[in-house]
């Protein structure tokens, strides 16, 4: 995507970015409003706003470069664990509208709450209701 798309833009490399890899896939870099030391980014080489408008070989590589990476990333800022996030779509906090995966080194109580919210206790009854709901929703897609 040619402007507009500032991902696109440290892909091709008009825009500069702290790269940690690359391959013809994917590229990592540092975020540069980080949660903790060592927060990256996971950008694939291909314009598409949402997981599901990704091709299978951009998507699956995804996964693959978070377990390449991030054990590096943990030995070098001295983190003990890691959250993997993917925000996607605005009203789940998506800013920037080409997908990407968030590597947010972690350690033992370092007061990060950012990825967590209230979280509830629906009865069985519901959860199965729901499950049924979904599993439709599959079938009908
Ligand atoms: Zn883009």
């Amino acid at each position: 995507m040619e402007g507009g798309c500032i991902f696109c833009d440290i892909i091709s490399g008009r825009l500069p970015a702290v790269k940690l890899y690359e391959d013809s896939y994917v590229v990592v870099f540092l975020d540069i409003c980080p949660a903790s030391p060592g927060h990256a980014l996971v950008v694939p080489k291909y314009h598409a706003e949402s997981l599901e408008d990704l091709p299978e070989a951009y998507r699956s590589r995804l996964l693959s470069t978070v377990a390449r990476v991030a054990p590096a990333i943990l030995r070098a800022v001295g983190g003990e664990a890691y959250n993997v996030l993917i925000n996607n779509g605005r009203p789940a906090g998506q800013e920037i509208m080409h997908v990407h995966l968030h590597i947010v080194p972690r350690r033992t109580g370092d007061g990060c709450k950012t990825l967590y919210c209230r979280r509830t206790k629906p009865g069985w009854e519901e959860l199965k209701a729901l499950g049924e709901r979904i599993r439709a929703a599959m079938r009908a897609s």
